[in-house]
């Protein structure tokens, strides 16, 4: 017996060899589907054997390559969900990362009203430098 049929690419249906509705000792693969748009037409090509048969009704070079552009695009769209994901991760991480730094930038702000108020301009030069300095960064980013 020949190998397994490919179902009917139009209807999904079982497909079967037949005797060759008009030539003598020809084969033909037919769609046992009698509803089938193209239940007819499937069983027109004879072949000399029914392996030829089975062969030809399962060579499809059409859906084989369409077949391969859809794993192709199926991997394609994949390996977009998986940069999506990422880069969703990548901003959730620079967001916290941002955050963090408000915060720290916050306290900073806030230990050097402290140092302002128990150490007066002029009472300690380094404090006073670092103070510059701080302000200075502090005028770059605004
Ligand atoms: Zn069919």
């Amino acid at each position: 017996m020949p190998d397994e049929l490919k179902p009917c690419p139009f209807c999904a249906s079982e497909v079967g060899i037949v005797a060759h509705w008009r030539q003598e000792g020809a084969y033909a693969a037919l769609c046992l589907n009698n509803a089938c748009p193209v239940h007819f037409a499937t069983g027109t090509a004879a072949y000399s054997t029914p392996e030829r048969a089975v062969e030809c009704a399962n060579t499809r070079p059409l859906e084989d390559a369409l077949r391969a552009e859809l794993n192709t695009l199926r991997e394609i769209h994949q390996d977009t969900l998986v940069e999506v994901d990422m880069l969703g991760a990548d901003r959730i991480l620079q967001k916290e990362k941002q955050n963090a730094l408000r915060a720290r930038l916050t306290a900073a702000e806030a230990l050097i009203g402290i140092l302002k108020m128990y150490a007066p301009s002029g009472a300690n030069t380094q404090l006073d430098t670092a103070l510059a300095a701080w302000e200075a960064t502090n005028a770059n980013d605004a």
